[in-house]
């Protein structure tokens, strides 16, 4: 097998130097026959070198032949790759959706938002207290008491309070 892939190697390699000295000798022999033709055409003289011009078009077509003859396979197996690229890439995005699947984007964490309080406000001038707060900041006023039943602080006017839930 590799025997026979070296043979085919070896034959590849000759037609492409092959197809080589094709293109490049008949390319030259193209220029010069047209070259020789358009100034013997200018001159009016005779093409002496038109000749090459004949014989340089079909070494071009078939230099082109062998080079295209000889790099077939590599043209073909690039194809190929770039086909498989194709057909990698929407199996590389399943994947990517995939792992989006399992470990889905945490949503934006949301701006911090500050535990809203019950806006308590003091009874006898309306001002804002914390909870915490015995006295009001502004006017002094009593805001909580301690529950006569179960000592936690609960407003200075409830009628109930809201720990126990015994009325004060
Ligand atoms: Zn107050
Ligand atoms: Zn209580």
């Amino acid at each position: 097998m590799a025997e026979r892939n070296k043979k085919t190697n070896r034959t590849k390699l000759g037609l492409k130097v092959l197809g080589f000295i094709f293109t490049a000798g008949g390319l030259t022999c193209t220029v010069i026959g047209s070259a020789s033709f358009f100034s013997a055409l200018g001159s009016g003289e005779l093409p002496t070198l038109f000749w090459l011009l004949i014989a340089g078009l079909p070494m071009l077509t078939i230099g082109a032949s062998l080079l295209t003859f000889g790099f077939r396979k590599e043209l073909s197996a690039t194809a190929i790759q770039i086909a498989r690229a194709g057909e990698n890439s929407p199996t590389v995005a399943a994947q990517t959706v995939r792992e989006g699947e399992n470990s889905p984007i945490e949503p934006a964490p949301l701006p911090e938002q500050t535990p809203k309080k019950a806006t308590l406000r003091c009874p006898e001038c309306g001002a804002e207290y914390d909870a915490e707060l015995n006295f009001c900041e502004q006017c002094g006023s009593e805001l909580t008491k301690p529950c006569p039943h179960c000592g936690k602080p609960v407003g200075a006017h409830a009628a109930f309070c809201g720990h126990c839930g015994k009325k004060i």
